[in-house]
């Protein structure tokens, strides 16, 4: 790596993003993966690993300045006046300390972290006026998203009607059960269709269905965790988002920590590491979030990723997937 010369890195740049642009297309747009998600984060980390080393050639369409989907033609839009983001991730503990020692660097003293499982789903943007749901929204390329409003009023964990009669955004993960995949698959085989790669993909290619019917014969369930927009709530972290959330009658997921620093982060990334099969829904990792909503947004965004949290990928599940792995090589 030290020695590729600039040259050398356009050129490499150049087989890369065409691939990666691909594999975008068929894993976003089609919900259909051609590789495995490690051969995705691996030349997306070689991508990275390039224009860090070479900033002068970054483009304003590489992937990495691209949050990651792209939105279907036969639906409307929306537009997400507060952008959805991706977010960083890391998979070593060296990484992770890497991570808490910029934070700690960036507000000069160790921080509260809100420890929540990744679930490994798709973003869905909630907005209640006068507590009364009125838009569902898929992520699409993080400005411009999918109005899915029809579809998500089938699924039945998420409230028409909140307890309160706020105005309010709100967003989390919508996700489909591993029971459910397996049903849904199960019955695709028989009837001779393609099956979904994964509960991610099964999640996403229902939720975005034209047909609201086929969304609602397929069972989709919801983790939701952050609040966009706050009306006039007493709300300062977000541990107390996500107990608000659970207040005003959202599925919340129950397993979320608070930790002073990296102190217990360990032990949750190790027991869900180990468990993470027993779970009845996909989980990709574990999410680390500066637990104060002040802290966070002093600590800002970048053009694709909030600063303030980060994501620990576990190692990849062998699971029943029909993916193909291609191996790639430079
Ligand atoms: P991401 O899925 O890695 O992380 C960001 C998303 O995590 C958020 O948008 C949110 O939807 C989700 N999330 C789940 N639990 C959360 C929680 N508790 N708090 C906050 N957010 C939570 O990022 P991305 O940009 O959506 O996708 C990139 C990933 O997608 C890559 O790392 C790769 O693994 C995969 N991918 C795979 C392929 C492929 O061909 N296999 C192609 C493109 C992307």
């Amino acid at each position: 790596m030290a020695d590729l010369t600039k040259e050398q890195a356009s050129q490499e740049l150049d087989k890369i993003r065409p691939q990666l642009n691909s594999w975008r297309d068929a894993y976003y747009t089609k919900d259909a993966p051609v590789v495995e998600d490690n051969v995705y984060d691996k030349l997306y980390n070689r991508l990275l690993e390039i224009e860090q080393m070479y900033p002068e050639l970054v483009t304003p369409d590489s992937p990495s300045q691209q949050v990651g989907d792209v939105t279907l033609p036969d639906f409307n839009k929306v537009t997400h006046d507060i952008p959805m983001l991706s977010m960083g991730d890391v998979f070593s503990e060296e990484e992770l300390a890497e991570f808490n020692d910029r934070i700690e660097k960036n507000v000069g003293h160790e921080v509260d972290y809100n420890v929540e499982l990744k679930i490994d789903g798709l973003s869905l943007s909630l907005i209640y006026e006068n507590g009364i749901l009125v838009q569902g929204s898929t992520r699409g390329n993080g400005t411009i998203g999918e109005n899915v409003t029809e579809n998500v009023k089938t699924i039945k964990d998420i409230p028409q009607k909140l307890s309160r009669p706020l105005s309010i955004e709100v967003r989390g993960e919508c996700f489909m059960s591993k029971k459910e995949f397996l049903r849904l698959n199960q019955e695709r085989e028989n009837e001779g269709q393609q099956v979904f790669a994964n509960p991610r993909n099964a999640a996403a290619g229902s939720l975005r269905q034209l047909d609201p019917k086929v969304t609602a014969s397929r069972k989709l369930d919801t983790f939701m965790y952050t609040i966009v927009t706050f009306d006039g709530m007493n709300v300062t972290t977000q541990h107390q988002a996500l107990e608000t959330l659970q207040e005003l009658g959202f599925n919340v997921n129950p397993t979320a920590q608070v930790t002073t620093g990296l102190k217990g982060v360990q032990n949750f990334i190790e027991h869900y590491g180990e468990v993470r099969d027993d779970l009845d829904y996909g989980i990709d990792g574990v999410v680390l979030k500066v637990d104060d909503l002040a802290l966070q947004q002093q600590l800002g965004n970048t053009v694709k990723v909030p600063r303030w949290e980060i994501a620990y990928k576990f190692p990849p599940e062998q699971s029943e997937t029909v993916v193909r792995d291609i191996t790639w090589t430079i």
